[in-house]
């Protein structure tokens, strides 16, 4: 039986389908879009007029006040597919939940719930051939909301447009990254907006990135903005550490993104019995155990990759290589969550949610 949605969705279908002319076997993440995505707007008080229509340009007076001052959030997440043809996604609650977290530290209006799972119903319910069978493989999900009013004048917008586009995606294995611990840029603070999901820390990130990547490193691992002594995150993921054989990362705070895929490998961890503490994590303690060799891994967690591996530290002008590691909590933890993730394990946590 088909799903009755509550919310009525005026739908716009794409003249021809551009599925046909993608190479899903060399998709390069996030490039290519889907046929159609979703709009809402916020006027008047109220978000209405939820609408698909095929996927295009927008257009928006130059003065919008998201293109000068910043208000736009958005989120990430994706659809599988079994080998049944079901389609899942995992956790969504929570990305509804934390876009209007986000939302609400920008003083932008709260998306409903109903509006948030209807649009997101109905699109993928077009899109579905799009979602493609086999591990690894999936469809991107960006939610995201920006400020249209026009007006230049520096306070919050009236009028809002919440979104959603959604993008092919393959596993994709950059190898293990080596990484540059922050000791003078910093990508939150205290009182700040790190813990949302808002475009302007990414924006804020690009340029102490470029410059790491001059000295041969591709991320950085942001460290405290006031003592740049603990580690909070690596480029745009969580950060995780093993030494010896405890898995270490630090609480969120208002400085540190809540991620999903953090907080869920936690739960996975505990599960199967490996010891976790969460807690300040000292770069001075990271440091001395990669010099002692009870470094074991270190690596980073986030939807579009899930777990990347961290193949070494720089710090303080020397890099110190992290050997990789056999039966590796990366990869245990990684295929642990991807079985849920697929429908190929039990979801003794609930978090699948079948569309
Ligand atoms: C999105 C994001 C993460 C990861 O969150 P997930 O919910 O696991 O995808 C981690 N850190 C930052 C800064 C992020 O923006």
């Amino acid at each position: 039986m088909k799903k009755v949605l509550p919310t009525s969705i005026e739908i716009t279908k794409a003249s021809a389908s551009k599925i046909g002319q993608v190479d899903f076997e060399n998709l390069n993440f996030g490039k290519i879009f889907t046929d159609h995505m979703f709009i809402c707007d916020y006027e008047d008080g109220v978000w209405q007029n939820p609408k698909i229509v095929p996927y295009g340009p927008l257009t928006l007076d130059p003065s919008a006040r998201v293109f000068h001052y910043g208000q736009a959030v958005f989120e990430g997440m994706k659809a599988y597919k079994d080998d049944q043809d079901d389609i899942y996604l995992f956790r969504p609650d929570e990305n509804f939940h934390r876009i209007n977290k986000s939302s609400e530290r920008l003083a932008m209006p709260a998306f409903p719930k109903d509006f948030f799972f209807d649009g997101l119903t109905a699109l993928l319910e077009l899109e579905k051939d799009w979602i493609k069978p086999g591990f690894g493989n999936s469809l991107y999900i960006r939610p995201f909301v920006i400020a249209t009013e026009a007006g230049v004048q520096a306070s919050e917008a009236n009028q809002y447009r919440f979104m959603i586009i959604c993008s092919p995606a393959a596993a994709y294995y950059s190898g293990d990254v080596n990484v540059l611990v922050a000791e003078k840029f910093s990508r939150s603070a205290n009182g700040g907006t790190g813990y949302a999901k808002a475009a302007g820390n990414y924006a804020a990130q690009f340029y102490p990135t470029n410059l790491a990547k001059q000295d041969g490193y591709q991320q950085i691992i942001w460290t405290d903005a006031s003592t740049h002594e603990y580690m909070e995150e690596a480029g745009t993921m969580n950060v995780f550490f093993r030494v010896n054989d405890t898995l270490l990362t630090a609480p969120t705070s208002d400085r540190i993104l809540d991620g999903i895929t953090r907080k869920s490998l936690l739960e996975i961890a505990k599960k199967e019995g490996i010891s976790v503490e969460v807690r300040p994590v000292k770069v001075s303690e990271i440091i001395a155990a990669a010099k002692d060799g009870s470094l074991k891994e270190a690596f980073g967690a986030g939807t579009a990759a899930v777990i990347s591996p961290i193949g070494g530290l720089g710090y303080q002008g020397t890099h110190y290589p992290i050997a990789s590691q056999e039966n590796s909590y990366a990869t245990r933890l990684k295929n642990a969550l991807m079985n849920i993730q697929y429908n190929k394990a039990e979801d003794p946590f609930e978090w699948r949610y079948k569309l």
